[in-house]
């Protein structure tokens, strides 16, 4: 098998496509499920304008849908942040209230970055 044959198939599996049983008439790859048709990743993906549309499609929702996890992620360390200042309030200890302090920083740090 040729390497950009291999290529394509590693691609399409990282992609978390199903490898079916059926193979490609013109290269012999085993074909992959893509939106419910079988594919062959080295000659449709190359020769099918639709299937890159797709393709780049799915890209394009992809930062939306990492944004809705991020947001998720917002309200969580939020919420810890609520806890370690109520934590913080009451806590005698210095080394405890360092600690505090520190997941505090950490989590205030990691909202700035979003
Ligand atoms: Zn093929």
């Amino acid at each position: 098998m040729e390497n950009n044959k291999i290529n394509a198939a590693t691609k399409a599996l990282a992609r978390g496509w199903k490898m079916t049983a059926k193979h490609c008439d013109k290269c012999g790859l085993p074909l992959f499920k893509v939106d419910d048709r079988d594919v062959c990743v080295f000659c449709d993906m190359e020769n099918d304008g639709s299937l890159r549309k797709k393709e780049s499609k799915k890209e394009s929702e992809k930062p939306a849908e990492s944004r809705a996890i991020e947001d998720n992620v917002s309200i969580i360390v939020q919420n810890k942040l609520k806890e370690l200042a109520l934590r913080l309030e009451k806590e005698q200890e210095t080394g405890r209230i360092r600690e505090i302090l520190e997941a505090m920083n950490a989590a205030i740090r990691l909202l700035k970055e979003m």
